[in-house]
């Protein structure tokens, strides 16, 4: 059944344009894949059956990120919690900490969630079932077939970017993406093997990511280039077709450092759900299309602190972590280092004790970043505050050596690299793209 659809399909694009083409053989493919197979850290060698944890946590990593970024995150995950029980049982404060700088949040989130699933529904134990693994948090159809496939030789088909282009080209789709992914899944599912089904689909993946590239696809090297109906037609590189996509609206907003004389900086936690939920910030305006630059009514406020003896002799606000003097530039309502006295700050919000007078300073440039659905750009603030000042409602203080251990997204640490230019955070930057 699976092999008259694939059949019938080729035939139907080749008769199309008179050209005869033959159908795709899977043990074409999995023929090259015993010779050209990719070593990757989460795969299991050749011939063994893979762990189910590793697949579904490789598969969750590699989301939107490359395998090159991925691995040394795989490899301290697998060191720390070698198995689904292990990575249940720990807050998840721990996971979004070890997953910070790989991006797209919501995944830790979901990891840690689904590993509590499938101790709690499945005594510890992937299912094998698409459908019962779709029910996971976190799991979509991409990965349960994964899963399925890899870990238990289930014949079904994960389809990523780099097995819709070669199934595209193969069968030379008509439609244009997104609208054609039901139909290459259809297709991808019906080629697959009832024998070697997970290595059929890492094949798959492997020859999209090796041979079948984007720009240009080495066809003469691929076990498929007799039944590729688009490379009959010498037109591999229009495939897959791709209905043009909306770029988001360019969101502007202020984020703001503020050093303390002891060496902390103020950060604060977002919220749970929504973007980059549950992970750590310096304290920022809202991001939108309309910002305006009048940072002022979103500052942090600051109550004097109780002094003391020694907090009298080590000077008021020269702080031990003072990112550089302003640049120019003013956002309506904060106040600048330099003598132009700019508007103002609003009234500030009722506290008890007194408000103290910070000298915010803006640092020159701006950081960008590129979120899937818009791109950000946010205006810098810096200020020093005395030692003992209490951090404001909802945020706290924590010392410049111990920022590598927060759960800082990308668009953070681009923050805080550009406020101190000489701190390097320790863990790699994942692609939050
Ligand atoms: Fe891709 Fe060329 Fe192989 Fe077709 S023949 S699947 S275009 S590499």
């Amino acid at each position: 059944m699976a092999a008259t659809l694939a059949a019938k399909t080729a035939g139907r694009q080749g008769a199309e344009r008179g050209v005869a083409i033959l159908s795709p053989q899977p043990t074409a493919l999995l023929a090259w894949y015993d010779r050209h197979r990719r070593k990757l850290p989460w795969r299991a060698p050749p011939g063994r059956r893979a762990d189910p944890y590793r697949v579904w946590l490789s598969e969750i990593m590699l989301q939107q990120t490359t395998a090159k970024t991925v691995a040394p995150y795989y490899a301290r995950f697998l060191a720390r919690w070698p198995d689904v029980t292990a990575l249940a049982a720990v807050p998840l404060d721990e996971v979004l900490k070890a997953w910070a700088g790989l991006g797209y949040y919501a995944r830790a989130r979901n990891l840690h969630a689904c590993a509590r699933a499938v101790v709690a529904r499945h005594g510890g134990k992937f299912p094998a079932d698409e459908a019962d693994l779709r029910a996971l948090p976190g799991i979509g159809p991409y990965t349960a077939a994964a899963v399925a496939a890899i870990a238990y030789d289930v014949p079904t088909a994960p389809v990523d970017g780099n097995i819709e282009r070669v199934i595209a080209r193969l069968y030379a789709v008509k439609t244009p993406l997104p609208a054609a992914k039901a139909e290459i899944t259809r297709l991808a599912r019906a080629l697959a093997p009832r024998r070697r089904a997970g290595d059929f689909a890492q094949a798959l993946m492997d020859l999209g990511a090796t041979v079948c590239t984007p720009k240009t696809p080495a066809c003469a090297f691929c076990p498929f280039n007799q039944s590729c109906a688009a490379r009959l037609r010498g037109e591999a590189d229009l495939f897959p077709r791709r209905t043009p996509k909306r770029e988001g609206a360019l969101r502007r907003g202020a984020a703001f450092v503020v050093c303390r004389a002891d060496g902390c900086v103020l950060l604060r936690t977002r919220p749970a759900k929504g973007l980059l939920g549950g992970m750590t910030e310096v304290p920022t305006t809202e991001w939108t299309a309309e910002f305006d630059g009048d940072a002022g009514k979103s500052a942090p406020r600051f109550v004097v602190p109780r002094v003391t003896q020694r907090s009298k002799k080590s000077g008021a606000a020269s702080s031990a972590c003072s990112p550089p003097p302003c640049g120019e530039g003013l956002g309506k309502g904060v106040r600048s280092a330099k003598a132009v006295q700019p508007p103002p700050l609003p009234a500030p919000p009722p506290q008890r004790g007194r408000e103290q007078n910070i000298t915010w300073r803006r640092l020159p440039g701006l950081v960008r970043h590129v979120f899937t659905h818009f791109p950000l750009e946010l205006i810098v603030y810096a200020a020093d505050v005395p030692p003992r000042t209490p951090a404001p409602k909802g945020t706290r203080w924590v010392a410049l050596p111990k920022l590598s251990g927060e759960a800082l997204p990308s668009l953070m640490r681009k923050v805080v690299a550009h406020a101190f230019p000489d701190i390097h955070l320790s863990r790699t930057r994942g692609e939050e793209t």
